[in-house]
């Protein structure tokens, strides 16, 4: 595993600001990670990003202090800010949940 993306992951799990945006930095190394990675370990690392980063440094030996800050990356969250931008989402009477800063309108 590179260095710079072991560095990254260990960011995102202690809750600093890695430098990059999530979304843009997973795409930007998305071939990489198909390469290096199991078919469940990519798919985890994309859709569960903080879980499957504290597995990849425990394996890699990459000593982390664990925090939930980006808790709002994962597929699961259950914490009603945006995936990709992390606002608070909106949400109005009629079911629609959007991003304040446009990232995404929801219908549920
Ligand atoms: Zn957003």
């Amino acid at each position: 595993m590179r260095q710079d993306v072991l560095d990254f992951l260990r960011a995102v799990v202690e809750g600093r600001s890695p430098g990059e945006d999530w979304q843009n930095w997973f795409r930007l190394n998305e071939q990489y990670f198909q390469r290096v990675l199991s078919r469940g370990r990519f798919l985890r690392l994309k859709f569960h990003p903080l879980t499957e980063a504290k597995s990849i440094l425990t394996q890699y030996s990459v000593p982390f202090e664990a925090s939930e800050a980006f808790e709002w990356l994962d597929s699961f969250s259950t914490s009603d800010r945006c995936r990709i931008c992390g606002e608070t989402l909106m949400h109005n009477a009629g079911g629609w949940a959007w991003c304040p800063k446009g990232c995404f309108v929801l219908m549920t």
